[in-house]
């Protein structure tokens, strides 16, 4: 039988809602995961080809990346079917109609994801006076623009030295995905030592073994070049950044970019999972066995979580990137020290200790 049902467990979800609205075009479906810590915080992501199937995983992704950071929130997530490149009065009709639907649904948090934005969550919160990720003149602090999840991961790499032979001061860097994530990424790790030394964005990818002068590279990105455009090293081909000689290779775009096909090729010491999901559970496996060690996506990109927590219970944003760091370093410290101590993979650890905070969360609930 092919309904939601197939995605049940003892976690959740606890609430699917599916959403059609005939005056505006509107289809939606929001999957309230799990709130046994708190309202579920998690994105509205907008695009032609969402499914069903993508809500629900994301969902319980950010159950997992909430209770792994020790948030107040449990994981939701939801899905608008259109266009993100749209004119903004269709993309505004569909939001608004969005946010009235889920007016009712006071246990979901809404936040921007991959095609919507802090405009978009300015419009959510006008109808439903509730989401995160918002303009700073309607209180918000804007985690893209301060390089919340970047901080994030500079934070779990510094906590990587105790775990291996890497070290942020000398590192040299290959962000794969050279946007929100990845500049930023890049940017801590410079500013403590480390150097860029190959990155890619959607249209192609550039090594230079000496290293990349960061601020001109930015500021071709900013202009609306691509990386391959800039100056300076060589260009090269997007499948060709794994080859390139490193100690941290940072994933900050798409899911599933390292598989058994590419895997061997890297030659680096540490990954530093910035996007979801970035490597195949076969990838992971072959990359322990090589000495690689691997920083989980859910436990070392929730820099933007956190700070959208933050926002949402009145903080500042120095509280935010306090938090982010604070939390994250305890988190990949006690991640890597179970992984070392049972033999497990840092992402088995991760899950083990995520889902034992979820469900210590749900033994406090009342039953009745
Ligand atoms: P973004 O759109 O700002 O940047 C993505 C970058 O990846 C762009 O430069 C784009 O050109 C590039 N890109 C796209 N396809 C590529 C490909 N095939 N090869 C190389 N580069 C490619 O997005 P972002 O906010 O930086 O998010 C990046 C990833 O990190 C996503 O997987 C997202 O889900 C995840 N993530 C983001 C945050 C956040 O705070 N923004 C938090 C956690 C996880």
């Amino acid at each position: 039988m092919n309904t939601s049902f197939q995605f049940c467990d003892d976690l959740g979800p606890e609430k699917v809602v599916e959403i059609y609205e005939p005056e505006t075009g509107l289809r939606a479906i929001v999957v309230v995961d799990n709130t046994a810590a708190g309202p579920a915080i998690g994105g509205v992501r907008m695009a032609a080809d969402v499914t069903a199937t993508e809500c629900f995983r994301l969902a319980r992704a950010m159950t997992l990346k909430n209770a792994m950071a020790g948030l107040a929130h449990g994981g939701g997530k939801s899905v608008i079917v259109g266009d993100p490149g749209a004119a903004i009065e269709t993309r505004e009709t569909l939001v608004r109609a969005f946010a009235r639907a889920i007016e009712p649904l006071v246990d979901y948090i809404p936040g921007p994801d991959m095609g919507t934005n802090e405009t978009a969550m300015a419009w959510v919160r006008d109808v439903t006076g509730r989401s995160v990720g918002l303009p700073r003149e309607v209180g918000g602090i804007p985690l893209d623009e301060i390089g919340a999840t970047g901080y994030g991961l500079a934070a779990a790499l510094e906590v990587a030295e105790s775990f291996s032979d890497f070290r942020v001061d000398g590192a040299r860097v290959v962000v794969q995905g050279f946007g929100s994530v990845g500049i930023h990424a890049a940017r801590f790790l410079v500013e403590r030592g480390g150097t860029l030394v190959g990155v890619s964005d959607s249209r192609g990818a550039r090594a230079a073994p000496d290293g990349f002068d960061l601020a001109g590279l930015i500021e071709t990105k900013r202009s609306g070049a691509g990386v391959a455009e800039h100056g300076e090293g060589d260009a090269i081909a997007a499948a060709d950044l794994v080859d390139v000689e490193c100690d941290v290779w940072i994933p900050a775009a798409r899911p599933d970019v390292l598989t058994a096909d590419n895997v061997e090729r890297l030659r680096t010491r540490v990954i530093a999972q910035g996007a979801n999901i970035p490597a195949t559970a076969e990838a992971e496996k072959i990359m322990a066995d090589r000495g690689v060690l691997v920083l989980p996506d859910f436990v070392a990109n929730a820099g933007g979580v956190i700070c959208a927590a933050v926002e949402y219970h009145g903080g500042t944003e120095r509280l935010a990137m306090e938090t982010i760091w604070e939390k994250i370093q305890g988190n990949v410290r006690a991640v890597l020290e179970r992984a070392g101590e049972r033999g497990e993979l840092p992402r088995e650890a991760a899950l083990a200790i995520a889902t034992e905070r979820v469900r210590r969360a749900m033994s406090f609930r009342r039953s009745t």
